[in-house]
């Protein structure tokens, strides 16, 4: 890799070394988290780490394996206002993100790199983010990817463990992987189980993902505003956790550089550069 500069994190580039170190085929990703509410044993900021370390270690393992891939600073304000009852949530309006990420977006088109991959730390982005992916491909022309911090519950779950499902916020794996990621941050004394088992049966009003959703706040179910078992939590879990999803993210990187829109069309670089030449797409 001679010649290539020593870092991945973009903003830490010189302008002009920017504009010879990225090219048409190099990815860029922009993580974001949020500041919010985690109840009494994790930090407010565990989205925003989550986003912002398990990139890093994304990005650096996926150029490790041959990827041309480049890191933006992490937003680190996003969507809390289902925690905006809790002091400490520091949040903007789903306009003012919009307008950060969409506007981003116009940065990283006036870039070299024609692919942006936003790496998503916080469940209450996901669908503003989806809306931004096809606005912001819509107006640079962006290879646009959304992806989020994997952390799937897997098969290595203790006995006793009973999220029902409902792990989504504060949860085992978040806590384990923040536990690990940051252990002078987590408090697992004051880790308990906050499950609205009462919701537990019903089979088509589901959290995330059900075919009926439904609109909630984070004090809806209890007063302490997490939604999961954390009793269970550990740092040794969070390291399979970790290892999990920058697997994931490697992985997931490497579809993306080889993603092409339609079967037979030109390979992603051979598009970024009609593109530069103002061919038609
Ligand atoms: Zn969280």
């Amino acid at each position: 890799m001679t010649g290539t500069p020593p870092t991945r994190e973009l903003a830490h580039l010189p302008g002009p070394a920017l504009a010879s170190a990225l090219s048409s085929g190099s990815i860029v990703v922009l993580p974001i988290g949020a500041i919010e509410h985690h109840g009494p044993h994790l930090p407010l900021s565990t989205d925003w780490l989550m986003a912002d370390l398990v990139s890093t270690d994304v990005v650096a393992a996926a150029v490790e394996a041959g990827l041309d891939v480049w890191r933006l600073p992490a937003i680190a304000y996003g969507k809390s206002d289902e925690h905006f009852w809790a002091p400490g949530t520091m949040w903007v309006s789903w306009e003012t993100l919009m307008r950060e990420v969409v506007e981003l977006g116009d940065a990283v088109a006036a870039t070299p790199a024609r692919t942006l991959v936003i790496y998503n730390g916080h469940g209450g982005n996901l669908a503003l983010l989806q809306v931004a992916l096809r606005e912001i491909r819509k107006r640079t022309g962006l290879r646009t990817f959304l992806m989020g911090v994997s952390i799937k519950a897997a098969v290595d779950e203790p006995g006793g463990l009973d999220e029902r499902g409902f792990g989504i916020h504060g949860g085992h794996e978040e806590t384990s992987l923040v536990a690990y990621l940051r252990p002078d941050l987590v408090d697992l004394s004051k880790a308990d189980r906050w499950v609205p088992d009462h919701l537990a049966d019903l089979e088509l009003v589901r959290f995330n993902g059900g075919p009926v959703q439904f609109g909630w706040l984070s004090n809806d179910f209890d007063d302490a505003g997490v939604i999961g078992d954390a009793r269970f939590a550990s740092a040794e879990h969070g390291a399979v956790v970790h290892e999990r999803a920058v697997a994931h993210g490697v992985a997931a990187l490497g579809e993306i550089a080889r993603f092409r829109h339609r079967p037979d069309g030109p390979a992603p670089i051979e598009a970024a550069l009609l593109d530069d030449a103002g061919g038609a797409r």
